[in-house]
């Protein structure tokens, strides 16, 4: 199978600062030497600026991504949700978002969007509002067909490292590459059966510490088990692109299961047979919440 891997939120995660032992610009160097280290090159970040406007330093980590071959897209300025605000705000964080990245986002070879959390709209105006917006900018707006929960694993990491339990640790690593490859076909063997024909996936990373510790891994797993990476322009096509934007709905769902949920037909958003497992990760990760 075939999937286009993007990244969310650089320069920083909007939920947090890195933990001791971490910097923003050594999350995002290790997730860049995992990509290097697999020949995977030309990955969109969709990308905040409220951050650099903060930590000027921080468009060094831009900067460095662009360098390394890849490339940033607008991911809106502040990460407001649009369920939280209405359609002018979230359109206004868009257009903060276009100027404060044109930097980076005017060498990208396509101009792209993501959504904050995926959310298109939860009423049919808001949805239209935005939409429209976006195709005025000439952004074409990219969601998301499989996505490997590494917040929570981030969670369940950052509790176990906190508690000095080695073994907990090394189950955490462990689990999530069995976790994640599973994930991934399950949501494929979902968007092929919604979309009636097998698709590219876009798959999610998030600049977190324990992404950036299990990214090369995280790859190599994927790469082992046959799954090919290639740009995201080739997985932005019919029928997965004519989809994103088409309906009114305020989940946090993969593309294939928010229209599945709009349709009146839910489908699980966590693969079976890792059910138990990811039950466990989340008591591990208590009750922290970055
Ligand atoms: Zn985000």
């Amino acid at each position: 199978m075939k999937t286009a891997f993007t990244m969310d939120d650089l320069p920083l995660w909007p939920q947090s600062y890195p933990p001791d032992g971490y910097t923003a610009q050594g999350i995002v160097r290790a997730i860049q030497d995992g990509l290097a280290q697999h020949g995977i090159s030309g990955v969109y970040a969709f990308a905040n600026s409220w951050a650099i406007d903060k930590h000027p330093e921080f468009a060094d980590i831009l900067d460095d991504w662009v360098a390394a071959g890849h490339h940033i897209a607008n991911h809106t300025h502040a990460h407001q949700q649009l369920p939280d605000i209405n359609a002018a705000a979230f359109i206004a964080d868009i257009a903060e978002g276009e100027r404060k990245l044109a930097r980076w986002l005017n060498k990208a070879p396509r101009k792209l969007f993501r959504h904050p959390l995926c959310h298109w709209g939860e009423t049919a105006t808001k949805l239209a509002a935005v939409n429209a917006y976006l195709a005025d900018i000439g952004a074409t707006p990219v969601d998301v067909t499989s996505w490997c929960y590494e917040w929570t694993w981030n969670r369940a990491y950052r509790a176990a490292r906190d508690a000095g339990d080695r073994k907990a640790e090394i189950y955490v690593k462990d689990s999530f590459l069995t976790f994640s490859l599973a994930q991934l076909m399950f949501d494929q063997a979902a968007a092929k059966a919604w979309f009636g024909q097998d698709i590219t996936a876009i798959t999610l990373g998030h600049n977190v510490p324990f992404f950036a510790d299990v990214a090369a891994d995280y790859f190599g797993r994927l790469i082992d088990a046959g799954v090919m990476f290639v740009a995201l322009e080739d997985a932005l096509v019919a029928p997965v692109q004519s989809a994103v934007g088409s309906v009114v709905s305020d989940k946090f769902l993969v593309l294939q299961q928010k229209l599945a949920d709009a349709a009146g037909r839910p489908t699980p958003q966590i693969v079976p047979e890792c059910q138990e497992m990811f039950a466990r990760i989340k008591a591990m990760a208590g009750d922290l919440t970055v």
